[in-house]
């Protein structure tokens, strides 16, 4: 089964519009479904927090600190598709900060449920 990341919207995840982790993310990693092609193991949930520029250490110390290097790591849908968008950055230009960073893919979104 594949290990994978989340890098979800802090400020969407706080503003409490039944945003995670609370189970789409989640769903959709145990189902396979969504952006998931096969069942995966969701081994870290970061949270990227306004302006943004913590999130690429804190990936880096997610997988230092849990010793496990995901096989993938995935923008969650709400970041990924947000509207309105992020103000500090875009999803594609964040992606390829993260795999510049830690030389794993990144994927845009999570899931697909409303
Ligand atoms: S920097 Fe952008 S992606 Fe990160 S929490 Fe703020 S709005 Fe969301």
């Amino acid at each position: 089964m594949k290990k994978i990341a989340v890098v979800g919207c802090g400020s969407y995840m706080d503003s409490g519009y039944g945003c995670p982790g609370e189970w789409r993310c989640l769903k959709a990693a145990a189902m396979g479904e969504g952006k998931f092609e096969e069942q995966s193991n969701v081994i870290a949930f970061i949270q990227c927090e306004c302006p943004g520029r913590s999130v690429i250490p804190t990936v880096g110390m997610a997988m230092k600190l849990s010793e496990i290097k995901p096989d993938a790591i995935h923008l969650s849908s709400c970041l990924a598709n947000a509207k309105p968008g992020c103000p500090y950055t875009t999803p594609e230009e964040l992606a390829k900060m993260i795999e510049t960073k830690t030389g794993i893919k990144v994927i845009s979104g999570t899931h697909d449920y409303h």
